[in-house]
């Protein structure tokens, strides 16, 4: 069967570098997956992905590996366990991530990304859209992580009964990286959806094929942004926000205790280890699992749940916790390993530092892109690496740039060109 990559964006599918063969992204809102479903994206991964599965850094999952003719056989046996990823890719509102969910107030900010998920996704009027368009749904704004998207959402007070949000624009990383800035404050939860349309549509409608949001901020400047978004008639529209049966699926923390994380590292987990995690969300943990940004996977334990008896079934399945690998939080993306422009074989990379790493170093943050498209979001960890060239000459080994962060904005280059060597060594003098 003949295939055009670029048609296919939209269904959450990329070709790898090696030619012939896929990625298949798969959208969960705020990285919410059920223990029925991640059964069959194990499944689905023993028969057509090589064993494996990727967790991402926007709480979504990814299978590489997989051919023109097994695409189709896959997305049908995902979509009949509900997982319909239109949007996953191209030029379309991405899956819509929420990095706080381990919170006892989670359930409002869950349905609050169902809410923009189902509004945006598959809607054709928000699927030609000049690139990709990221949204988030975050606590508040101490990750730094509502600075790095198309549009966030942070609550004004997270604990009033009635939530009204912040609305920040116009972030994100990559070659350019840019801080998003506030473009509306306290936007009641009937007008978010209306608010948000209104966004996209001027990004829609001002923006060259293949720029963010960021770049016409950059061209018309923020207060032209704002004064375009408010002319919207949307933007001041006041929805009905019906309640919904289904719209928190996560069980409420009781404690933070509660919260259980599984290290995993790399993001990179066998098929057998993610169907080992759902027999035990299902008997834990209300048949929930999250994807974290971390790249980890997260369990909130149900009343009934005994930690201990919790703490040996995953150290049957592996998870033991104790290893560097699962500890040292972690971040990569695929690099060269599978994406096209990847310069360097970021999980190579990440398995030799954490080794390297001294008793300061494996409290940090560490993320590691493949590219300057920063993917890994290497800005916004304690220590970030990027590969950001190739040696000239025949070797072409990957050179890195070192970044540090250690106040509310992004990291900082702090060395450049390093080669491997030099960067290990460096990674080793943190302590
Ligand atoms: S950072 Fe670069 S190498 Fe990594 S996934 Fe993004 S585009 Fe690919």
């Amino acid at each position: 069967m003949a295939i055009d990559p670029q048609k296919l964006r939209l269904e959450g599918i990329y070709p790898q570098r090696q030619g012939d063969f896929y990625m298949q992204r798969i959208k969960l809102p705020a990285g919410v997956i059920s223990a029925l479903q991640a059964r069959r994206v194990a499944e689905i991964a023993g028969r057509y992905a090589r064993g494996t599965v990727h967790l991402t850094t926007r709480g979504s999952m990814e299978l590489h590996w997989l051919t023109a003719e097994t695409l189709p056989v896959v997305a049908r046996e995902m979509a009949s366990v509900g997982l319909i990823s239109r949007g996953a890719c191209g030029g379309a509102v991405r899956g819509v991530v929420c990095g706080s969910l381990d919170l006892a107030v989670s359930t409002k900010l869950e349905g609050v990304v169902r809410l923009i998920h189902s509004h945006f996704s598959g809607n054709p009027r928000f699927e030609s859209l000049p690139k990709k368009f990221k949204i988030a749904v975050e606590a508040d704004i101490a990750s730094g992580r509502h600075l790095i998207q198309d549009l966030a959402l942070v609550p004004v007070d997270l604990a009033a009964d009635e939530l009204s949000f912040n609305v920040w624009v116009a972030g994100g990383l990559g070659r350019q990286p840019t801080p998003a800035f506030l473009l509306a404050g306290d936007i009641p939860l009937d007008r978010v959806i209306g608010m948000v349309e209104a966004v996209v549509r001027v990004y829609a409608a001002h923006t060259p094929a293949g720029k963010r949001l960021k770049h016409l901020v950059a061209e018309i400047g923020q207060d032209e942004l704002r004064r375009l978004v408010l002319a919207e008639p949307s933007a001041g529209e006041a929805l009905p926000t019906v309640a919904s049966l289904s719209s928190s699926l996560v069980p409420t923390l009781s404690s933070p205790e509660r919260r259980v994380e599984v290290g995993v590292f790399a993001g990179e987990l066998a098929g057998s280890e993610l169907a080992a995690l759902a027999e035990i969300a299902d008997k834990w943990a209300g048949g929930i699992l999250l994807v974290t940004g971390n790249q980890n996977i997260v369990l909130h334990l149900t009343p009934a749940a005994e930690l201990d008896r919790v703490r040996e079934e995953l150290a049957y399945a592996g998870f033991t916790g104790t290893s560097r690998r699962e500890r040292v939080l972690c971040r990569v993306c695929p690099g060269s390993h599978e994406c096209l422009v990847g310069l360097g074989a970021t999980r190579e990379i990440a398995a030799e530092l954490v080794e390297k790493l001294g008793p300061a170093g494996v409290k940090l943050t560490w993320a590691i892109s493949g590219c300057p498209n920063s993917c890994a979001q290497p800005q916004l960890a304690d220590a970030g690496i990027i590969v950001s060239r190739l040696q000239p000459g025949e070797a072409k080994a990957p050179l890195f740039d070192l970044y540090r962060r250690s106040g509310d904005g992004f990291g900082e280059r702090t060395a450049e060109r390093l080669t491997l060597a030099e960067l290990m060594q460096q990674v080793g003098e943190i302590g």
